[in-house]
């Protein structure tokens, strides 16, 4: 093979690895520093102490309950293609949604049944459909969780806002979208917070995360002052109004229903996530020193963020890492595009079906970015530590390793 043409083979492959979801930070960075992984992140706050797997606080529900499909919500080939009529199948699956959700457009939200836990989200909350795990507290199942539930309810509510008739497909797959996204720009400003946080940890190596969700943010819940759940509600508005590449995927009627319906919504969410409308840069620099101070009244003057207000921009690109979440074993209601290739099983829940089904035990090897688990008269499995879920191909050895025809067998009994 001549010379250039392995330079450009590698540099294609270079590329395209480059643009994998998780190996990319903002576009600040430049490259080489710019591939950022989950692994990067989880090794390093666990070798200083800063990350704490022990102590879970309710920020979210662990997603064991759920069958969850990865979703990149920038992508309309995602959302089943770019037209909804492009098989019968799909066009069917589009025409049942839309009847439902033209049918239950003036009624309650009917929300799937929860697991019971000691803390939950206040009633009412956006967390009561989506929700973000800090990596702080999750490990390598942190990330952005949208129930599809939620997304159906959001857009029925916003089909209340646009009125007309039963929806077709197109009006339904844009209802979808939009209501995805609303809920998308609420729980990426929670990573937001926990990025910022994450950058001062490094800086100062001292904790800075855990100290203020301890000290600040569960103090505030359900209280007026709860400034991270007003601004991530103020992002749901302003994000949807301002950024094109979101709305741009939709019809400015339906844009200007969810921004309606968001214009209503906001002010009837519990304190503290009711003021999203109104607040602003004061309250986001406010908040900024309330976490780098871990203390609802900071000394560090706000406005001296003004200087460095980019480093609450997230560390990576969650919108390419959306998981969405289906009540186990159901039938996904949303057409979304091939179920099957999109499912993704956790590491969390693949090392316990090793560990406490199989009794595969984590040997020594294998610290830092792979664990290493052996079982008598079993094959060695090798899993990547860090990453929310296992590639197909870690799926596929894991599965013969254990004796399952593929991946759906394994994701079955995991
Ligand atoms: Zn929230």
């Amino acid at each position: 093979m001549c010379s250039v043409l392995r330079l450009h083979i590698r540099c294609t492959v270079a590329s395209e690895l480059a643009e994998r979801p998780h190996h990319i930070a903002t576009e600040a960075y430049s490259a080489p520093m710019a591939r950022l992984s989950d692994s990067d992140v989880l090794n390093t706050l666990e070798r200083y102490g800063f990350s704490d797997e022990e102590l879970t606080p309710w920020r979210g529900e662990h997603p064991d309950p759920w069958d969850t499909y990865r979703f990149e919500i920038t992508n309309p080939d995602a959302f089943g293609g770019d037209d909804p009529a492009w098989s019968d199948d799909a066009r069917g699956d589009w025409e049942r949604l839309g009847q439902n959700i033209f049918e239950q457009s003036g009624q309650p939200g009917q929300l799937p049944s929860r697991e019971q836990t000691e803390q939950q989200p206040p009633v009412g909350a956006v967390e009561e459909l989506a929700w973000y795990l800090p990596f702080h507290y999750a490990g390598p199942d942190w990330g952005i969780y949208i129930t599809e539930a939620g997304v159906i309810d959001t857009a029925r509510r916003i089909k209340k806002r646009l009125g007309g008739g039963c929806s077709d497909p197109r009006e339904t797959k844009e209802l979808c979208q939009v209501a995805l996204f609303i809920l998308y720009f609420h729980e990426a400003f929670h990573h937001k917070v926990e990025s910022f946080a994450t950058r001062l940890e490094i800086a100062r190596q001292k904790r800075v995360y855990i100290p203020y969700d301890q000290n600040v943010y569960r103090q505030l819940l359900s209280t007026n002052h709860i400034l991270e759940e007003a601004y991530a509600c103020f992002e749901m508005h302003s994000r949807l109004r301002g950024e094109k590449r979101f709305h741009g995927q939709v019809s400015s009627k339906i844009k200007e229903a969810a921004l309606q319906f968001l214009k209503d919504w906001i002010p009837t969410l519990p304190p503290g996530y009711n003021r999203g409308l109104n607040v602003g840069e004061l309250e986001l620099l406010k908040l900024m020193s309330q976490i780098a101070d871990g203390q609802e009244k900071p000394l560090q003057n706000p406005e001296d963020w003004k200087i460095a207000n980019h480093m609450i921009r997230g560390l990576f690109k969650m919108e390419f890492a959306v998981r969405i979440l289906v009540p186990r074993g159901a039938t996904p209601q949303i057409p979304w595009s091939d179920g099957t290739r999109n499912l993704a099983i956790p590491f969390r829940k693949i090392k316990r079906h090793i560990t406490r089904d199989i009794g595969y035990k984590e040997t020594k090897r294998g610290k830092g970015s792979h664990r290493v688990y052996r079982c008598a008269g079993r094959p060695d499995i090798t899993l990547p530590y860090g990453q929310e879920s296992l590639s197909p191909k870690v799926q596929k050895q894991v599965a013969r390793a254990l004796g399952y025809e593929n991946i759906r067998d394994l994701a079955a009994n995991c």
